[in-house]
Formats: structure tokens, sequence, C-alpha cells
């Protein structure tokens, strides 16, 4: 393939990837934005694989790579539960951080991209920062993957003077950066990039391991925001055009993300990297979180069932525990059989309810619920009032009264829906355990709020029953 043939279909894959993005931010889009994606990103590789810059000798090597990444690749979304895709999507960013490193010291010892002067200096400070940026991204999506499936405990870990230590680690990092820019061989460059990765690595594991429970979601999405830049470096230091804009839309588009997420969860951005939130350790120690108080009054399915026939407006808030019961279908009968009858059937999502950003609207799209009955936390928060029955769904961080009342509640501040006041909530859990977050919720003890016991889709099937016999 010539160079020119090349670039043009640069900017082909450059443009699928821009309505990808376009087409992505909206759940009726989304279908098309990911197949424009999906064919950018082969043009893409074609282009690559078959441009001018790969020689017929290394067709082999990128053949084993292309069919050992797509077998693992393929592999795992085919295995992969939808409440696990979040860690999914955290392993695969490592990647990125991980790939991102690797290419920076192959072009470092690379004796073809050697360069004098100017362009030296240039290569130099595009390698060094892409190990940095790839070698945080690396680590902290690891603790991330870790964080999300249980295996790394949701509590932040705060080290004593942590601010100081980044402080440190930063102007360490700088003065290795000189060094290695200085160095006067590829030899004596080593020491320096080694000592810098293993800061780096360092510093990825303590930014996450700071971050307390609730506030994952922005660590999710700032690494995705990583993600990009890490690839983004690697196309400076490989002169791939391509590489550098997609690592750019990633980049930007995930700091916006990062942003809408700090916005929904009512945190400073800067405060959330610098870790620590969702702490009680940083409160004062007189004021622990209150504990809640009261009875808890269980209901059954069937008396579920009666309250939703008897109300004139229902609003479902769906949860994690959704997801885990894979209920979304169950739920999507419950509500056609609802409007049949008239009722006034809306759904109220939070921006960081489940374990991924829009990880409800996927559920409730595959289950096909219709879009226009979908609202977003701001449309919705008003209306509680107004609503006789509140379904929460395997819900709990997200409908949590101590966020607004509890100063000392880790979650204090986080806006979240505020289904108590509706004329009746109705809780579907299976215990009283707390969520993510592993806060206490003193929704379950209020008087106008009802326990429904049970795994959720079970539950489900059973309030249908109840709803088609009468
Ligand atoms: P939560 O984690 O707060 O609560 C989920 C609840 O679901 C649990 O209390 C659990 O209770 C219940 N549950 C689990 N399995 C089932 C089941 N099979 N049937 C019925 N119930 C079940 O989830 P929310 O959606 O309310 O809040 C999301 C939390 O996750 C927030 O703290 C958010 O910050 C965090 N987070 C969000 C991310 C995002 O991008 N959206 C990313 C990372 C974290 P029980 O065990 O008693 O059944």
């Amino acid at each position: 393939m010539s160079a020119n043939l090349a670039t043009v279909s640069y900017i082909g894959a450059t443009i699928l990837f821009i309505l990808s993005l376009g087409g992505l931010s909206h759940p009726e889009t989304s279908r098309r934005g990911n197949f424009y994606g999906m064919v950018g990103m082969a043009v893409a590789v074609i282009a690559t694989v078959f441009g001018p810059r790969v020689g017929a000798e290394g067709y082999a090597w990128i053949v084993l790579a292309l069919v050992v990444g797509g077998a693992v690749g393929l592999y795992a979304a085919k295995v992969v539960k939808m409440t696990e895709m979040p860690e999914l999507v955290a392993m695969m960013h490592s990647f990125v951080g991980l790939a991102a490193a690797l290419v920076g010291y192959a072009s470092y010892i690379d004796p073809s991209m050697h360069f004098e002067g100017a362009e030296k200096v240039i290569h130099e400070v595009e390698i060094y920062v892409g190990i940095l940026i790839g070698a945080v991204t690396f680590s902290g999506s690891l603790i991330a993957f870790g964080k999300l499936n249980g295996k790394i405990g949701g509590k932040p870990l705060l080290l004593p003077a942590r601010h100081w230590l980044n402080l440190a680690l930063l102007i360490i990092v700088i003065y290795f950066g000189r060094e290695f820019i200085n160095a006067p061989s590829v030899e004596a460059g080593m020491r320096p990039l080694i000592v810098m990765t293993v800061i780096a690595l360092l510093f990825g594991i303590h930014m996450v391991m700071a971050i307390g429970g609730a506030d994952m979601p922005v660590v999710v999405s700032m690494l995705n925001s990583y993600s990009g830049w890490a690839a983004s470096a690697t196309g400076f230091m490989l002169s791939n055009d391509l590489l550098i804009v997609t690592g750019a839309l990633v980049g930007s588009s995930g700091a916006i993300l990062s942003y809408i997420m700090c916005k929904a969860m009512n945190r400073q951005f800067i405060s959330v990297i610098a870790g620590g939130f969702g702490t009680t350790a940083a409160k004062p120690a007189a004021g622990d979180a209150a504990q809640p108080e009261g009875e808890v009054t269980p209901v059954s399915a069937a008396e579920t069932a009666e309250l939703l026939r008897e109300a004139k407006s229902v609003v479902i808030v769906p949860g994690y525990g959704m997801a885990v019961a894979q209920a979304q279908h169950t739920v999507n009968d419950i509500v056609q059989r609802l409007r049949a009858k008239g009722t006034n059937v809306r759904f109220a999502i939070h921006p960081v309810a489940g374990r991924m950003p829009g990880h409800m609207n996927v559920l409730l799209a595959e289950a096909k619920v219709p879009y226009d009955i979908v609202l977003e936390m701001d449309e919705i928060n008003e209306d509680f009032p107004d609503t006789d029955v509140v379904m929460v769904i395997g819900a709990n961080d997200i409908v949590n009264p101590a966020a607004e009342d509890d100063p000392n509640s880790p979650i204090a501040g986080m806006p979240v829906l505020q289904v108590w006041k509706a004329q009746t909530s109705i809780v579907m859990k299976r215990s009283m355990a707390s969520g993510y977050a592993g806060v206490d919720n003193p929704l379950f003890y209020k008087e106008n709020n009802r326990m429904l016991f049970g795994d959720a889709k079970k539950m489900l099937d059973e309030v249908l029953v109840g709803l088609e016999a009468a």
C-alpha cells in the first residue's frame, strides 16, 4: 500500500472514530456508533499492517500477535458476564498502559530511531512521558480491576502525608527526566528510565488505592482518559498520526466523562485524584457517621403487586443488583403490564448506578424498555413527592438519604435519588448488606419504606405473577 493510500485510510478511520463517538452519545444511535468504531479500527489496522512502515518480514509476527491477541479478546468478551464488564474494561485500560510503556522502551533501544540535536531531545521527552503515563495507567488500572471485582477492599488506603509523598515522587521523576535526556548513551539512559518506571508504577498503585468506595466511577473514567493519552504518547513515539488523534479522542472524551462523573458525585476532580474521598478517616474523630435507627418493614411479592396495581404513578430505580440478578427483562414485562392499564411508569437513573457509566441504560435498552420513560436523576428527582410507589431494584448507595442528612457519612454531599419522598418506597435486595461504598442506609428504616428481600429476578417474577393474577 502506498504512503498516500495509507494516509487517506488514516483520515477515513479518524472520521469514522469521530462518528463513532457521536453515535455513542445516545442509546438510540449507539449501535451505529459501535459499528463505525469497528469499521474504523479495521481500516486502521489494515492500513498500518499493509502500510509503508511494515516490511514483509514483519508479517509473520503481526499475524501471530493478531491471532493470540484476537483469541484472548474474543474469549474474554464471550465469557464475561454483564456485571463483570467494568473489570474487563479496567483490564483493557491496563493493556493500553502496558503497551505504551513497552513501545517506549522498544523505541528507545531501537537503533533505527536514533536522532541528533533537538530531534533527539523531543524523541526522548516523548519516550519519557509515554512510559510515565503508560506505567501509571497500567498499575492504576490493575488496582482498579482488583477493587471492582472485590479482590482488593473498597476502603481507601491513606498513607500519612500522602500529598507530600506524591509531590516528592513528582520531583524525583522530573529529576530523573533530566538525567535521562542528558545521558550520553542508551545504556546510561536506561537507569533513570527504569527508576522512573518503578516510581510511576508505585504512583499508579498509590493513586487508586487512596480512592474510597463511592468515588471509584471517577477513577475508572479517569483511567479511561489516561489510557487515551498513553495511546497518544505511543503515537508520538512511533510518529503515527492516527494513533495520536485516536488517543487524543479517547483521552479527551474520558476527561469529559470524568468531569461529568465528578459533577454527579459532587466532588472536586483534583480532590478525587489526590485521593482520600469516601473515607471516614478524613472526618473529625468525634463525628462518626450516624447509625440508622428504627425498624424495617418487610413486604411480600404479592403485597408489592397489590401496591403497584393501586398506584397511579410508579418510578423504578435500578441499581447494581438488577445487573447481578439479570432482572431487566422481567422489569420490562412488569412495566408493560402496568402501562397497559394506564399507570404512569418511569425509570430514574442515577449517573453512577451500577458499576460503569451508562450501566443501567445498557441493560434497559437490552430489555427494550422505551427510551422516553428512562429519565436522568436531574429530570426526575423533583417528582418523587408526587409518586405513589418507588421500586428500588438492587440499588443502595444511590438512594441513601445519609448523603444529604449526615455530614459525617462517607458519601456526604453526593446527590442521591430522593425516593423516601414518595408515598411508599419498596427496596428489593437480598439482605441488609451495604452497597459498594460500604455505608449503612437509613432509607431501609423509614416508616414509608418496605423491604422486599430476595434475589431481584426471582422476586420480580413473583410480582409479575401477582400482577397477572389480578
Ligand atoms: P450498590 O452497590 O450501592 O448496591 C447494590 C445492592 O444490590 C447491594 O446492596 C446488594 O444488596 C443488592 N444486590 C446484589 N445482588 C442482588 C440480587 N441478585 N438481587 C437483589 N439485590 C441484589 O449499587 P448502586 O447501583 O446503588 O450504586 C452504585 C455504587 O457503585 C456507588 O457507590 C458507585 O459509586 C459505585 N461504583 C459505580 C461505578 C459506575 O461507574 N457506575 C463504578 C464503580 C463503583 P444485597 O447484598 O443485600 O442483595
